[in-house]
């Protein structure tokens, strides 16, 4: 697997100029980031970093983590509808993590006074590695499912493109025929207008609720198009002008400013920094109001770390899924191992374990973004200071991923052209749409690759360590 592009990998010249026709193709195909200088502008702006070659990706696996999407989205809208679930989960999260306890204040408040609209709209990406045995083979495992705020549906379907050509420059026409299409986008923006179609307003717009700072803005402007080609009208706001401008009528209808909001889709929201008291009350209003959100805030819930760790143990999805066996097998099948941390035997013999052997594990916190996970030697400090501590609860374990390392170029503004073994992260997006008990919408929307170099344990695009790159099918 990690020879795919040997021939043309340490033939510096030729790597020099598909490297410079890849970024101006990349820019012209409108691959792009704000800048980090100026985050809220476009006057001047970058390529996003991607990739000069394809990554290769067993095809295998690739069908497998595409036949298992739609299951994938059942399940997180299972689990978000059941509130014992989540109730008995997060019981001991909640008691060590204050993100995820005021996130479940609003989700119990809400539950309280009922909620005002039947329809949800599910956007979520579920993220894979490739487990190399030691046999050499590799399997699908499950990283995280993404159920907010999963970014580059847009971006991606630009850089199949680009790396069609740069297979052509370096005199690959042939593999360069057998790149897949890929826009998520457009699978997005269906979902979200089936969501508005359903709410029933012409007037009403989608509302996109966007960061303080926006350098990922073309990405979101590619979901925004396909809704404007459909005639729906959309806007950019942030928290802190819901709480400014927003309001809801005797029937919890959303308005901001006087104009009537049928979906709320959230860029935003994930992180502890996001909120202060205004931003929270913000966040109540829009989950109180009558708009479809997307997500509401139990399928946020539903894609927390401890809720991931959970549905792991034996009998769990059985439970979750019911008349679901094949569902429940394929999902399953996915799973890496995942241990609680909660107090008891159970949490105190793997964190032993964990501690006697680091290398073997990650140690995940609840949080999303990329940057907060612990490896090596870290992870034992942090394990070892907490172990007798209820604060250990507010973490999990999962078994380390150690995917097979393949060569290739990261092209990153102003950095300079090098070789980096590396290895890759594949993403598919799911949609659904569930209108009372009724699911009218349940596809798999495209997918996302992204790689960075080995030294990396974590970090996304984003964050400025992973970069765009499309499967090469092996
Ligand atoms: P986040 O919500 O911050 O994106 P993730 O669970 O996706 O959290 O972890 C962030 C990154 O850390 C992943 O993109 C991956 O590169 C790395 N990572 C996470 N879990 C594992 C694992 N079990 N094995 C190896 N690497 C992992
Ligand atoms: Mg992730």
């Amino acid at each position: 697997m990690a020879a795919a592009w040997q021939d043309v990998v340490r033939d510096a010249a030729a790597v020099r100029e598909a490297a410079a026709v890849a970024v101006d193709a990349a820019l012209l195909a409108g691959g792009l980031m704000r800048t980090g200088e100026q985050p809220n502008a476009s006057d001047v702006v970058n390529y996003a970093p991607f990739t000069l070659l394809p990554s290769p990706v067993p095809r295998a696996l690739f069908e497998q983590a595409y036949a298992v999407q739609q299951d994938f989205n059942l399940l997180v809208d299972a689990v978000s509808q059941n509130k014992e679930f989540l109730e008995q989960t997060l019981a001991s999260t909640i008691k060590a993590d204050d993100f995820t306890a005021q996130l479940f204040r609003i989700y119990m408040q809400v539950l309280e006074e009922g909620l005002a609209q039947p329809v949800f709209l599910g956007i979520n990406r579920s993220d894979y590695m490739f487990d190399c045995g030691l046999d050499g083979t590799a399997a699908l495992r499950q990283i995280e499912i993404n159920t907010i705020a999963a970014s580059f549906g847009g971006l991606t379907s630009r850089t199949a493109d680009v790396h069609r050509l740069v297979l052509k420059v370096l005199g690959k026409t042939e593999e360069a025929s057998h790149l897949l299409p890929n826009n998520p986008a457009k699978g997005l923006a269906l979902g979200i207008a089936k969501a508005w179609e359903l709410y029933g307003s012409q007037r009403a717009v989608v509302m996109f609720l966007v960061e303080e700072v926006q350098r990922n803005i073309f990405d979101q402007r590619c979901v925004e198009i396909e809704l404007w080609n459909r005639n729906i009208g959309v806007v950019r706001k942030r928290f802190r002008d819901v709480f400014e401008q927003g309001s809801l009528d005797a029937s919890r209808r959303l308005y901001m400013d006087g104009q009537e909001v049928a979906v709320v889709y959230y860029r935003e929201g994930y992180v502890p920094q996001t909120y202060n008291q205004q931003n929270w009350e913000a966040r109540l209003l829009l989950e109180r109001s009558r708009a479809v959100k997307c997500p509401d805030i139990a399928t946020q819930l539903a894609g927390t770390k401890k809720v991931q760790q959970e549905l792991s143990r034996p009998g769990t999805l059985e439970k979750l899924l019911p008349g679901h066996p094949e569902a429940v097998a394929r999902i399953r099948a996915t799973f890496a191992g995942l241990y609680s941390l909660d107090e008891g035997e159970e949490g105190d013999r793997i964190a032993a374990t964990a501690i006697a052997d680091p290398d073997r594990f990650v140690l995940k916190p609840q949080r999303e973004g990329g940057g907060n996970n612990l490896y090596g030697e870290e992870l034992r400090e942090v394990l070892e200071k907490i172990k007798d501590s209820p604060e250990r609860t507010s973490y999990i374990l999962m078994d380390k991923i150690k995917p097979q390392p393949a060569l290739n170029y990261l092209l990153r503004a102003h950095s300079p052209l090098q070789v980096s073994e590396c290895i890759s992260e594949l993403g598919i997006f799911g949609v659904y749409v569930r209108q009372g008990q009724q699911l009218v919408l349940n596809q798999a929307a495209g997918h996302l690759l992204r790689t960075k170099a080995v030294e990396h344990a974590d970090g996304g695009v984003a964050a400025g360590v992973a970069v765009l790159d499309t499967p090469y099918l092996v």
